[in-house]
């Protein structure tokens, strides 16, 4: 008998003065609080301790570890069960999920993004027809025929996906029907920079399985002002603000935000005015991550730096390029990014909102075949990080085969960058990172790209809220 190589631990003496330890199977999702003798008896069984020499009671802590999944059989049978637990979520079609970009057009000015309404982006960026939007709800109603999946997510992305809403509304009716007609649980999101959310829209799509809505705040109201100003620099704050308590209530909302080093201080002041707001119980989720920037020297001092696509320089929708991958995907590829995210994480669930955990991270839409992004010319990609290029099309709505789209799609299928993680015990929340960022940073998709010290940071608030919760159990 061994230790899984996906235990990990946290002595709660470091975080909640306590004299046990956290211990966690990334693996299996157990969470135990256990004394120390318990954990020495992990690291004896991993020194080679015969089951022989345990007292009584040492086998029965070693029964609860074992059905938890805290010790296996053996190393070898635990690496096949996770290459099956890998294949098994990229070939599980219970689910059908598709994220449309309705319009790569914005209506934001953002300081950060290369989409937008700078300069004659919107003039030339590709906006779906109805007709496109017809042959994608053909091709999603195929894929529900072949596959026979219990439910379909639809996400609603962009640019700023409000800005086609002819195709929102055709998109969201007409596969509502589909659905219905097939026995099939539909819901819909969108995410959206909340400047044309209106009470009148979601009334319209709540009929249709509008489940939630993801909005971004980029800081305190200043400093959202400045990162996402209008083209005339106009602010956005208070409308999206007065949106927000329009639509609180009617359906989920989560808000999420986009930080630097130069912004990511005013957060604590956003938090607080969310707090104080009379919708603030009304918000699912608050989560933040990195703004992505293109690297030096277009990148000026102080930008996270990131994230360029391609020999021409195509940027991969600039920081939206994440949000829906599969709304626990945190994208974080930046080094800054890791201390940041857990003083961020640890701000919002002081104020008593709910956020990811920073360990429960994936993986993410890109590991499962059946999650599609359809650009706003039909043009498929495995995941929303890599619909700005071309390049990197794994297929097409109309079927169309050619061989950019072949081997863009051999080269997704082939993904493993997990496989080059060694033992480390993050590999089941993780799976090597994210596919964008490697692409970016390393120039290879298929190259982990770590984050592990996150992980270690959110895997330390997990001990310290389990070691809380337990806390007031026991009183
Ligand atoms: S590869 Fe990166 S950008 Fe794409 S879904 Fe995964 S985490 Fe998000
Ligand atoms: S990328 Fe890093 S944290 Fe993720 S599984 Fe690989 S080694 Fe672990």
């Amino acid at each position: 008998m061994q230790p899984s190589m996906f235990n990990v631990r946290v002595p709660l003496g470091e975080v909640a003065d306590r004299d046990e330890v956290f211990l966690m199977n990334t693996f299996t999702d157990a969470q135990l609080i256990v004394s120390r003798e318990v954990a020495a008896l992990l690291d004896r069984l991993a020194a080679g301790a015969p089951e022989s020499a345990l007292t009584a009671d040492e086998r029965d802590a070693l029964s609860t570890l074992t059905e938890h999944g805290f010790v296996v059989d053996d190393r070898g049978a635990e690496r096949r069960r996770l290459e099956d637990y890998f294949h098994s979520v990229r070939e599980n079609d219970d689910q059908l999920r598709v994220t449309v970009l309705t319009t790569l057009q914005c209506n934001f000015a953002c300081d950060y993004c290369f989409q937008g309404d700078h300069g004659d982006h919107n003039r030339f960026a590709a906006k779906m027809t109805l007709e496109t939007a017809a042959r994608v709800a053909q091709w999603t109603e195929d894929q529900l025929d072949r596959l026979g999946s219990e439910s379909f997510s639809l996400t609603f992305f962009g640019g700023e996906p409000l800005l086609n809403l002819p195709v929102v509304y055709y998109l969201s009716e007409r596969l509502w029907a589909a659905c219905e007609a097939r026995g099939v649980r539909m819901r819909s999101s969108i995410i959206t920079n909340g400047l044309l959310l209106t009470a009148e829209v979601v009334d319209r799509l709540l009929p249709y399985g509008l489940d939630g809505v993801k909005i971004t705040l980029d800081g305190d109201k200043d400093t959202h002002n400045r990162m996402r100003p209008l083209r005339g620099g106009q602010g956005t704050f208070d409308r999206i603000i007065h949106n927000v308590r329009q639509v609180a209530g009617k359906c989920r909302i989560a808000i999420g935000g986009n930080f630097d080093e130069g912004s990511v201080d005013s957060y604590p002041a956003l938090l607080d005015f969310l707090a104080g707001q009379d919708f603030a119980d009304k918000l699912t989720r608050v989560s933040f991550k990195p703004v992505i920037r293109e690297p030096k020297p277009v990148a000026p001092k102080g930008m996270i730096p990131l994230t360029v696509v391609g020999s021409q320089g195509k940027p991969l929708n600039g920081t939206c390029m994440t949000s829906a991958g599969g709304g626990t995907s945190i994208c974080d590829n930046c080094n800054f990014v890791d201390e940041k995210m857990s003083f961020l994480r640890d701000e919002t669930t002081k104020r008593g909102f709910s956020t990811v955990d920073g360990v429960h991270m994936g993986p993410c839409e890109i590991h499962r075949r059946h999650a599609h992004t359809i650009g706003p010319d039909g043009a498929l990609y495995a995941c929303p990080g890599f619909s700005g290029d071309a390049k990197e099309s794994t297929g097409h709505i109309d079927g169309r085969r050619d061989a950019s789209r072949e081997s863009a799609a051999a080269r997704f299928e082939a993904l493993a960058a997990w496989k080059d993680c060694d033992d480390c015990a993050f590999i089941p929340v993780c799976a090597g990172g994210c596919t964008v960022a490697a692409h970016a940073e390393l120039g290879d998709k298929n190259r982990p790209n770590c984050h592990k010290t996150s992980f270690e940071a959110g895997l330390v608030s997990l001990a310290r809220d389990a070691a809380a919760a337990e806390l007031q159990t026991v009183n």
